[in-house]
């Protein structure tokens, strides 16, 4: 008996979508982003299907050590940086490499005592005012680095888009000439591009780009799907059916008891609910899969459990299975009903869905 509700991952899928993003960004090394649990597939699953990523982005030293102590090879940046000089020792330790953004962070390694230099790769921050260092700090930190005994050289180079998921935003092409002409003459490697990056903004490719939605097939722009960029989505959340009734005119369903049915119909109970991730605030209407076809969420999602109208015909049967998101029905259609994006619902499943590699 396979566990319900479980969110089945397909590794061809996430191998496919790392081909696929080469296709894309040919020129470019991947840094596989895989933080918060692989956006929610299962952080040693995901990174030991992606044999041929060249990197993975990860945003804890935590998620770092724990692909480590599963025996992954390859590069492993941390996206934030340290975030205490002691983790510095862990970093040596286990060949882990660290953005700097902030001038507390090249302190911190002025003062370190270390067997072996860090590789550092020193972010601009170049309008998201996020994190990242100024532009009118930059050489200055770039040279203290230089100058640093635990940092090794060449210092790579990096800094984040805020608005690359507007493919007409001009915002982008700003932050892309800041970051050029404050790089242009210094050696290592650079990396700028998230998702909607590497999907759209192909002069900002870089050395190493940093897809994390994509590779599992979803789109971070509004309005577009991962299947427009051949890319297949690799999560398939799912539940069943266990209770089919028909309700009369009238009748009401769930707390609150605002929903009224119009006409007589057919109702259904999945058992999926706010304390397995599906969000509570999920309006009627939503989208859930059912037997080939759409079937609206009616009512308020509870803990457990949601209600969809069958309709009057309803050939459905308790233990048939539901389909929250995946192939036949795109998380960005509806993370778009509820008003939140593919990331939020994919990272937000809790402990009690089964991630099952497939
Ligand atoms: C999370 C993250 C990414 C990946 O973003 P996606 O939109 O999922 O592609 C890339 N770079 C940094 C610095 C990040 O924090």
């Amino acid at each position: 008996m396979k566990p319900f509700p479980r969110a089945e991952v397909s590794c061809r899928a996430l191998k496919h979508n790392l081909e696929q993003l080469k296709v894309i960004a040919p020129n470019s090394k991947v840094m596989a982003v895989v933080k918060a649990n692989g956006y929610g597939h299962g952080l040693i699953n995901v990174a030991k299907c992606l044999t041929e990523a060249d990197g993975f982005g990860l945003a804890r030293l935590k998620e770092a050590l724990m692909l480590r102590d599963a025996g992954i090879q390859q590069k492993l940046l941390l996206l934030e940086g340290f975030f205490h000089e002691l983790d510095l020792h862990k970093l040596v330790d286990h060949n882990i490499e660290t953005v700097v953004h902030h001038e507390s962070q090249v302190e911190m390694l002025e003062l370190a005592d270390l067997p072996r230099p860090i590789r550092v790769w020193l972010k601009l921050d170049s309008g998201m005012n996020r994190l990242g260092v100024t532009s009118e700090e930059f050489s200055s930190i770039y040279q203290r680095l230089i100058d640093c005994p635990n940092v090794e050289k060449p210092i790579h180079l990096m800094t984040h888009f805020a608005c690359a998921d507007e493919p007409e935003n001009t915002m982008t092409q700003e932050q892309f000439e800041l970051f050029e002409s404050l790089t242009q003459n210094l050696e290592g490697e650079r990396t700028l591009s998230n998702s909607a990056a590497t999907l759209y903004w192909s002069q900002a490719h870089g050395d190493w780009v940093r897809p994390g939605i994509a590779l599992y097939g979803v789109s971070p722009v509004m309005g577009d799907l991962g299947t427009n960029h051949q890319l297949t989505p690799a999560m398939e959340l799912k539940s069943q059916l266990i209770s089919v009734k028909s309700v009369k005119a009238n009748e009401s369903v769930g707390y609150g008891a605002y929903w009224q049915a119009q006409q007589q119909t057919t109702l259904g109970v999945v058992a999926i609910g706010y304390g397995d991730g599906y969000p509570r605030n999920a309006p009627e209407g939503t989208p859930v899969w059912v037997n080939g076809r759409r079937v609206p969420i009616v009512g308020r999602v509870s803990m457990d459990m949601l209600t969809v109208d069958l309709g009057v015909e309803a050939q459905d049967k308790v233990g048939d299975e539901a389909i929250l998101w995946g192939k036949s029905l795109p998380v960005e259609e509806v993370a778009a009903h509820i008003g939140t994006i593919a990331y939020e619902l994919m990272t937000k499943l809790t402990p009690r869905v089964a991630v099952c590699l497939e």
